[in-house]
């Protein structure tokens, strides 16, 4: 260390404490970049790496950004995932002694953004603390941009994770003593960002763990505010109290039912268009998109809650002139939520500040035009907007109409709202006027018609005079300043001291502004808790909407809920697939369960229309819990505590699974924790092993569902041997997607009917695809050999499976059969781990392979 010069020691020793950030450590007009960090930094940015001599015997490699353009630097870092710590000079280096002080005034992070091109207008950005105690787990997920803070506690790993996933969090806060397996679970899950907080302490932070009520939660949230003032080093007044929920609260989703159902992002491309948030995304301010986005992953499952937002879209849809009025008065309301984070923050200007006050503005007017529409809960919506009137008064009475962007040039502040600065105005602007005076005075004294005085940024204020005219100048008076080619420049004591006055008043006008500003955002800071309130009640009223224009737009229905798990959807379709294709071109279905109809089992060809039939009730499902209207033509619903799904995906690359893995953890955990108020949907399962692994598989599953969960089911199958089923289980029933042949080809009915499939069109698909007429022709005939060779598959008696007819089981396994069958039903598949599953499987199809003796 003391070989190197007292600055690169400083430099070291600050960089000591911030090992896991880059450190951009500011001389002069540059934040400069030493060691490893200009190594890395260099070439993830593309910036030149040099070297300077720092005191030891090898140069020091260097690298730097210029201050003024460091914003899109650092968001180039915090992008691929690192953190960029940034330290500032703390004295004036003219004043300095030695080396100049520096500290680091802010971390930046992943999860920490405030600004920049990764924060989406329309969507929240999380980081989350994830706390662990025996088998219970906790996660606290905030958005530093809104202030929210939300927590709850959960009793599995697995479910933990799922919400960590749903919150799309950003980064990972966490204590080091976690297990290094896990921690690598979660890194490979999420690819976030994982930082260390050891701090956990509640005393600092009462205010804000006031509604929690639960040990890891508190913890949880408080891991999270200690890591929040850490690494952003300054008063968070916009952090809301965290709110603590009960996963119970909520219809569950899990992960990967949300990505299979496509809510919020789609599969393929994981952006919104495509997605249910697409369809429905209508709101017109900023906060009302998040809020529908965090409404979609949370369906209510209190009646009364879900009818109270039903009835507010129903009166919406009414009111149609008030309505529309109301979107466009919407659309003048600025983004009150992250407005109050940013004043919170310190980073708000002028402009902003007049964006708030049009913004509180409009208040008064959506108030009006809600209290012309009728019903409770609209008027008791109404009640609830505050405009906020004293900070209206104070911003407006404060701030010039349009401000610039920096609070460092003046030009912010109304005149007469403060005397002195009015004083210095004067002096500014009459400044002026003495120049023009003095300029006139002297063209009459020397009688020279050219002279001029001028203004530049090195010589401040100029009288200038032609070379030619230099004679006519009084000897003594003018002091010669600067020679140009064809003119000379000079001051004159008068000038000198109308310089003076006129510079001073504008520096001092820039100070008293900035200082005038700087107590203005101080203010606005004790109405923080008031606007993000506003704000909740303005992006409630803007959700709502959206769902009357939607529910309008495109003929939605509102649904009904039954209380005997009666589910009757009436020319239901899915809201997306119309949108997309055409909506004269959808085909609606219903869907019929009655109380003890639990089971639809849907055969049909390819391309036919399960996989949309299936997703369309999901869909309604979720629509009508999260209060909107539903596309149908009459919907009556149970009210779902939860909805699974395994429904044919990409491979999970993150993770590193197969798709049979993933299909059998996605199916595990339907059947674990389904009830009987839940909604599964299964898509073709078992289709990722061999046929009688899958067949049988899928069977069990069947079962088991029916038998021992009664949750309302949709099960897909390209097994059409599994029909026969409603013949012994009594709550399922058949129906099959309908495909016309026409003239020797496929037509597709899309429209689904009672009964089961009665014929595979597989070859007609093939041949609609264009497939040689040879190969045609020789599936055709190979078909006809085994239709005349099939026998229907027996009905079970409990413990056996109907289809494996002997014939069609490979030889060597005959005698195996029945011991893998009975093997197969003796296990307890929900106590089985996916890695046992898995394991047993193998062993059951290496016996199955193996030569019976
Ligand atoms: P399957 O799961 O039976 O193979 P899909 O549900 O994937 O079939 O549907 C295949 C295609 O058929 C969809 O992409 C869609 O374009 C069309 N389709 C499905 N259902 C309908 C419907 N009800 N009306 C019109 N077109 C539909
Ligand atoms: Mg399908």
């Amino acid at each position: 260390m003391a070989q190197y010069t007292p600055m690169i020691q400083q430099y070291l020793r600050v960089k000591a404490d911030y090992e896991d950030a880059f450190l951009f450590f500011r001389m002069g007009d540059f934040y400069e970049m030493f060691f490893d960090d200009a190594q890395k930094a260099s070439q993830i940015l593309e910036i030149t790496l040099t070297s300077r001599d720092g005191g030891s015997r090898d140069r020091i490699p260097m690298c730097g950004v210029p201050y003024h353009s460091a914003k899109g630097y650092i968001e180039r870092l915090i992008a691929a995932g690192h953190k960029v710590a940034i330290c500032e000079q703390q004295e004036d280096p003219k004043q300095a002694k030695g080396v100049i002080k520096r500290e680091v005034v802010q971390v930046i992070t992943p999860g920490t953004m405030m600004e920049g091109a990764g924060i989406q207008e329309k969507e929240n950005h999380y980081l989350a603390s994830f706390e662990q105690s025996g088998n219970d787990y906790a996660v606290a997920a905030a958005d530093l941009t809104t202030g929210e803070c939300r927590t709850a506690v959960f009793h599995s790993f697995d479910s933990a994770l799922h919400e960590l996933a749903a919150y799309g969090v950003k980064e990972i806060i966490m204590n080091d003593t976690w297990d290094a397996e896990d921690v690598k679970k979660i890194n490979d899950r999420f690819g976030a960002v994982i930082s260390i907080e050891e701090k956990a302490d509640e005393f600092e932070f009462d205010a804000l763990l006031s509604k929690l009520t639960h040990a890891l939660t508190r913890k949880a949230s408080v891991r999270l505010y200690h890591y929040l003032h850490r690494t952003q080093k300054r008063n968070l007044d916009h952090l809301q109290p965290a709110e603590q929920y009960e996963i119970r609260d909520y219809m569950n989703i899990d992960y990967y039912s949300k990505r299979n159902l496509e809510l919020t992002e789609t599969i393929r491309s994981k952006g919104k268009k495509g997605s249910l948030l697409w369809l429905l995304d209508e709101t017109k301010t900023s906060m009302g998109g998040r809020m529908l986005k965090q409404w979609i992953d949370r369906p209510l499952l209190n009646e009364k809650d879900i009818n109270r937002r039903l009835g507010i879209v129903e009166t919406f849809m009414a009111s149609f002139f008030e309505r529309e009025e109301l979107r466009e008065q919407l659309k003048e309301v600025y983004d009150l939520e992250r407005l109050a984070g940013r004043v919170a923050f310190g980073n708000v200007n002028a402009r902003d500040l007049v964006q708030l006050k049009k913004s509180l503005g409009q208040i008064p007017y959506l108030t009006d035009l809600l209290k012309k529409i009728n019903g409770d809960d609209v008027q008791q919506l109404a009640d609830k907007l505050d405009p906020c009137t004293e900070l209206f008064g104070l911003l407006e009475g404060a701030l010039i109409a349009e401000p610039p962007i920096s609070v460092k040039e003046g030009g912010m502040i109304t005149d007469g709202f403060d005397p002195q600065l009015d004083e210095y105005r004067d002096a500014a602007r009459n400044g002026k006027q003495w120049i023009a005076e003095l300029e006139k005075e002297e063209r009459e004294k020397t009688g020279i018609r050219s002279l001029k005085i001028g203004y530049n940024r090195i010589f401040g204020y100029y009288i200038e005079v032609t070379k030619a005219n230099l004679g006519l100048l009084e000897e003594g008076r003018y002091e010669r300043k600067q020679t140009l080619a064809n003119c000379e420049r000079f001051v004159t004591p008068e000038l000198k001291e109308k310089e003076t006055l006129i510079l001073e008043a504008n520096d001092k006008m820039i100070e008293l502004e900035y200082e005038l500003f700087a107590q203005l955002r101080e203010k606005v800071k004790d109405f923080i808790p008031r606007l993000q309130n506003l704000a909740r009640t303005v992006s409630e009223i803007d959700v709502l909407q959206c769902f009357a224009a939607i529910s309008e737009s495109r003929r939605f229905v509102r649904p009904v809920f039954s209380t005997d798990r009666t589910m009757i959807i009436e020319e239901g379709r899915h809201p997306v697939v119309e949108k997309v294709m055409d909506a004269q071109l959808f085909v609606p279905n219903h869907c019929v369960m009655g109380p003890k109809r639990d089971m639809l089992l849907i055969t049909g060809p390819n391309m036919s229309g399960k996989s949309t039939y299936m997703r369309q009730v999901a869909l309604i499902a979720i629509l009508a819990q999260i209060g909107c209207y539903v596309p149908a033509d009459k919907a009556i619903l149970p009210v779902f505590d939860q909805i699974f799904t395994r429904i044919g995906a990409a491979d999970d690359l993150v993770s590193g699974q197969s798709t049979f893995m993933v299909e059998m953890l996605e199916a595990k955990h339907a059947i674990v924790n389904a009830t009987d108020r839940s909604l599964i949907l299964f898509d073709e399962i078992g289709r990722g092993t061999s046929t009688y692994d899958g067949m049988a598989l899928a069977q069990a599953m069947i079962e088991y569902i029916h038998t021992n969960i009664q949750a309302k089911t949709l099960f897909s199958t390209h097994y059409h041997e599994l029909t026969v089923l409603d013949q012994s289980l009594e709550h399922v029933q058949n129906v099959h997607v309908t495909a016309a042949e026409q003239e020797g080809k496929v037509v597709f009915l899309h429209k689904v009917k009672d009964g089961a499939a009665d014929k595979s069109y597989g070859i007609h698909v093939a041949q609609l695809a264009g497939l040689p007429d040879t190969v045609i022709t020789r599936a055709d005939e190979l078909l006809h050999s085994f239709e005349s060779k099939e026998h229907k598959p027996e009905i079970i008696n409990e413990g056996q499976l109907s289809f494996f007819k002997e014939e069609q089981v490979p030889k060597p396994a005959l005698k195996e059969d029945k011991t893998i069958v009975s093997k197969l039903l003796s296990y307890d598949i929900m106590e089985m781990t996916p890695l046992e599953a898995m394991n047993t499987l193998y062993a059951l199809q290496k016996s199955a392979k193996k030569p019976a003796n």
